[in-house]
């Protein structure tokens, strides 16, 4: 295996959303960048995902309703073999379409590229990747197609890899056949100052540093999934984040010593974007007669019972923090359960200010209250760290909120 990796060099590794396959047209596209790669000399590995977003007839989500449609619920193993159907019908429909063209591919499933994980079916972990196959075909002169999100436990049962899995695929691909580069392709220009769906004038970023964006997504931009740039930046493998509907290069997603003479000269910035995440509730615990320790209990008690707690704040007269709205019924209950009147405040969201060089920036609390309390919003809780500082709204303000602190930074110039 060694000899062959040593021999395989030169290796691109693309990876395409399901927005990018999800018609024909989008599929044209698809087919032009590989053409344009290829024409590079590269050896092209190509992961899919599957076709187009819910309601669209191979989405993941699609698939998933079908078993609903008869009143049956699959077990987790086999709701795996269910959801990892998507990216084989992406995958076959793309190795047709590039040997129409006489180019020579082949499409591998997970398991046959070689991604062994763990069992934890639905969010499975990948343990290592053998490649051995991908070279091979690779060597053949073929462009190898991978499916997306899936894996394989050493029992040989299919897994999927959790949401936006597909990256994580990509990303592991390329570290595990040293590529000199992994191109992710969306329906966006790059990575962005905002989600573009919220903030017009968001601007694409020409360079982002590995833990830029890995803050960015771990706060809610779903651009790119953070274990995929984890594994990016483990393995030091660059990483493009560009379209599939356009030339343009995109985002590089690298090192910071790697852009620094680059024209764009972005290393001095100290707010990179604006990212949210909605749906988080509120509870607030106030310390109680007769009830000793009551911040230990709580969070022991949200611990034991495995609900995730964010944003904390603990004074001497009780505590306040964040759940999913998911887990707030379950949380509250528990909560009264031990003797406590908590109460919550459900359909907040989360907008966090992200950047490397946020801490010690003086004055940057005071701008991100005057931008809201300008919109007349209302600040239910705040925590800062070194590179993020995050504001607790509610849902109905969230879209003024990022809009507000993106205009406050004047991320749009
Ligand atoms: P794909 O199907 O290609 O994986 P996703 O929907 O997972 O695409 O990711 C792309 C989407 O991410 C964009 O359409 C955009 O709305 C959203 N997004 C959120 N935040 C950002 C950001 N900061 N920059 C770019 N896109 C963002
Ligand atoms: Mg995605």
């Amino acid at each position: 295996m060694t000899t062959l990796l040593q021999k395989t060099t030169n290796i691109l590794v693309q990876k395409f959303g399901g927005t990018s396959l999800s018609t024909p047209e989008a599929r044209e596209h698809v087919l032009r960048h590989i053409k344009r790669e290829l024409a590079r000399q590269v050896k092209l590995v190509v992961v899919v995902s599957a076709m187009g977003r819910k309601g669209d007839p191979y989405a993941t989500d699609t698939l998933l309703d079908s078993t609903a449609q008869n009143g049956s619920v699959p077990s987790p193993r086999e709701r795996d073999l269910l959801m990892g159907c998507g990216e084989i019908i992406s995958a076959v429909n793309l190795s047709g379409m590039l040997v129409r063209e006489g180019i020579p591919a082949v499409a591998l499933t997970g398991a046959q590229a070689g991604f062994i994980t763990d069992d934890n079916f639905g969010n499975a972990r990948i343990l290592t990747i053998r490649p051995e196959r991908v070279l091979r075909e690779l060597e053949e002169g073929k462009v190898v197609i991978v499916t997306g999100f899936q894996g394989q436990t050493e029992n040989g049962d299919l897994t999927t890899l959790g949401r936006g899995g597909s990256d994580t695929s990509a990303t592991a691909l390329g570290a595990a056949l040293h590529a000199n580069m992994v191109d992710i392709y969306t329906d966006v220009e790059g990575i962005l100052t905002a989600d573009p769906r919220i903030v017009e004038d968001a601007k694409p970023l020409a360079f982002v540093s590995y833990n830029e964006i890995c803050n960015m997504a771990h706060q809610g931009a779903k651009v790119i999934h953070p274990r995929a740039v984890e594994i990016a930046m483990q393995a030091q493998v660059p990483v493009r984040v560009r379209s599939t509907f356009a030339e343009s290069e995109g985002t590089l997603v690298t090192r910071p010593d790697q852009f620094v003479d680059s024209p764009g000269g972005v290393v001095d910035r100290f707010v990179t974007g604006i990212t949210y995440m909605t749906n988080v509730t509120q509870i607030t615990v106030t310390e109680q007669e007769g009830i000793d320790n009551l911040s230990l209990k709580v969070f022991e008690a949200m611990a034991d019972n495995r609900i995730s707690v964010d944003f904390i704040n603990v004074t001497p007269h009780g505590a306040v923090y964040t759940v999913l709205d998911s887990e707030a019924q379950r949380a509250t209950t528990l909560l009264q359960s031990m003797g406590l009147q908590p109460t919550s405040l459900s359909g907040c969201a989360k907008v966090s200010v992200v950047g490397g060089g946020i801490n010690g920036v003086p004055g940057i609390m005071a701008h991100i209250v005057a931008a809201l309390t300008g919109q007349g919003i209302t600040i239910l809780q705040s925590a800062d760290s070194n590179t993020t500082i995050w504001v607790l709204v509610k849902k109905e303000d969230m879209v003024s909120a990022v809009r507000a602190l993106h205009n406050q930074f004047e991320l749009h110039l």
